[in-house]
């Protein structure tokens, strides 16, 4: 049976490839610190012969008994906020935890593929992004925390690719929702959602004319499921290219809820004024584009919020 560790196994996109995974009949070690997951997500796998938890820092010494064939390092706070609130927490998972991981991989000689991000492109001059594209990060702002991070991460894997011949895999991650989102984690969808739900003020920042282009989490479990199954090395975008202004966005949300009003806000320092993923690698690799339009995704991911927002 193949094994396989996934880091960050109790957050959105970790416990949603730990389903994944064992779907695929392989057996899953999930590992997380709890710093921003929760056992809630991945409650329902406890049961199962073939998974098992972890309760440990990536950024610590990692130690694993057995074989294991895949590496998916999904560790790391990831919304503004929780960065802002974790910034050295955030800059070790994405440099020390990633050292150790890619480590591990080495003496289990196991294949390995790394969460890195749309934000290694910062405040994009480039649009819409290609994986060609080198970025424009303000490694001192708020957010270069995680992008300097995130950028040290694809560093360090390329490094151990080009030096050690590992076999590595860098995923770009654009927005991504769905259930499991945090509530709380700050992200425009969970706000927009448990405002409107509250009947609270919806906060758009700025004037709302920033875009990004909202991935469902099917969709990108199944990219980066093809990537890692894949014999391609360098980074790969993967996410949906629909754009929207966020202002159109926080309607969107007030439309399906059925109520809600806009309250803007100030725009936080060196927020990304566009963001829009070029997928042709994707497609033309991996054979990979999305399914599943944003009316379907935010109509499942609302269901979700329904169980979960009081
Ligand atoms: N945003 C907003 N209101 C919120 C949270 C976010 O207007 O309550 C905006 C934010 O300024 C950004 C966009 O929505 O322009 C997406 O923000 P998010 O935190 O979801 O992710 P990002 O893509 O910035 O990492």
């Amino acid at each position: 049976m193949k094994r396989v560790l996934i880091t960050g196994a109790a957050g959105f996109l970790g416990s949603h490839l730990c389903d994944r995974f064992i779907a695929e009949g392989m057996y899953v070690i999930g590992m997380d610190n709890l710093l921003t997951g929760s056992l809630s997500n991945i409650e329902h796998l406890f049961p199962m012969e073939n998974f098992e938890f972890y309760h440990h820092d990536v950024s610590k010494f990692v130690h694993i008994p057995g074989h294991i064939d895949y590496i998916l390092h999904f560790a790391s706070p990831a919304s503004p906020i929780d960065y802002l609130k974790m910034p050295i927490q955030t800059l070790k998972v994405g440099s020390l935890g990633t050292h150790n991981l890619l480590g591990l991989a080495r003496v289990k000689n196991a294949r390995i593929l790394v969460a890195s991000t749309s934000e290694v492109y910062g405040d994009p001059l480039v649009h819409p992004q290609t994986e060609d594209y080198w970025g424009n990060v303000n490694p001192i702002g708020p957010r270069g925390v995680y992008d300097e991070a995130k950028r040290f991460q694809e560093a360090i894997t390329m490094a151990y690719h080009n030096f050690h011949g590992l076999e590595t895999r860098i995923v770009r991650i654009f927005n991504t929702y769905g259930p499991r989102m945090r509530v709380d984690d700050g992200r425009a969808l969970p706000a927009f959602f448990s405002q409107a739900m509250r009947d609270e003020e919806i906060t758009v920042f700025g004037d709302g004319a920033q875009t990004r282009s909202f991935c469902f989490v099917d969709d990108l479990i199944d990219g980066i499921y093809r990537l890692l199954m894949s014999d391609y090395h360098l980074p790969v975008n993967i996410g949906n290219p629909d754009e929207i202004t966020i202002k159109d966005f926080a309607e969107e949300v007030i439309r399906l809820v059925g109520k809600g009003r806009i309250g803007y806000r100030s725009l936080p320092r060196d927020d990304p004024k566009q963001r829009q993923p070029d997928i042709s690698l994707a497609k033309e690799l991996l054979g990979w584009s999305p399914k599943i339009s944003r009316t379907e995704g935010i109509s499942k991911t609302y269901e979700y919020f329904k169980t979960v927002v009081i």
